[in-house]
């Protein structure tokens, strides 16, 4: 049987667009559950890949299973300054500074997104690469926030859970304020 190319595109498409759909919605779903940890042994490494390649080429620098509507712990990241990534299964904050710092970041679950959020100035985290190698990470800047960010995620919670506003910003307007009251 023949079918007609532009019915046949048709066709396509829609089911294109179903499958789409499909993913987005599991996507939603997965981004609000409390991850289950990987069983002892579990082969990381597929999802592993997969999830650097969509970190990768969406220009990230850390991914959660779960953005890919996968609700398991399992996150992956890169540390840019010192050229290294990381695998990390069943992650878990074991130490964390009780000082959090502010600082801006985006999700690329959120496209478009850049939200203030505070977290902790450094954190020691431990959990196991993708050959069940146990690991832990002492983290500071940037890497200690990338780890914040991605874990928050395998409890189902988002960086806009936690927005808070600029503290800088309220003391420059004072100050402003208070400049030209004086002037
Ligand atoms: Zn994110």
């Amino acid at each position: 049987m023949r079918l007609d190319v532009a019915v046949a595109h048709g066709l396509l498409a829609s089911a294109q667009a179903r499958l789409a759909r499909k993913a987005h919605e599991e996507i939603q779903v997965a981004l609000r559950q409390v991850a289950a940890p990987l069983e002892r042994g579990e082969d990381a490494r597929p999802l592993a890949a997969e999830m650097i390649r969509t970190m990768i080429e969406g220009g990230g620098i850390g991914l959660a299973a779960p953005q890919l509507g996968v609700s398991k712990r399992l996150i992956v990241g890169l540390h840019q300054s010192e050229g290294w990534s990381f695998v990390l299964i069943n992650p878990v904050i074991t130490k964390r500074d009780k000082h959090r710092v502010w600082g801006r970041e985006g999700c690329l679950s959120l496209p478009g997104k850049l939200v203030g959020v505070r977290r902790h100035k450094t954190v020691t985290v431990e959990g196991h690469d993708v050959e069940w190698k146990p690991v832990r990470i002492k983290a500071r800047g940037l890497l200690a926030r990338v780890l914040q960010h991605e874990i928050d995620h395998l409890d189902g919670r988002l960086m806009t859970d936690g927005e808070e506003p600029d503290p800088s910003r309220g003391t420059r307007e004072r100050k402003l304020e208070h400049v030209v009251y004086e002037t």
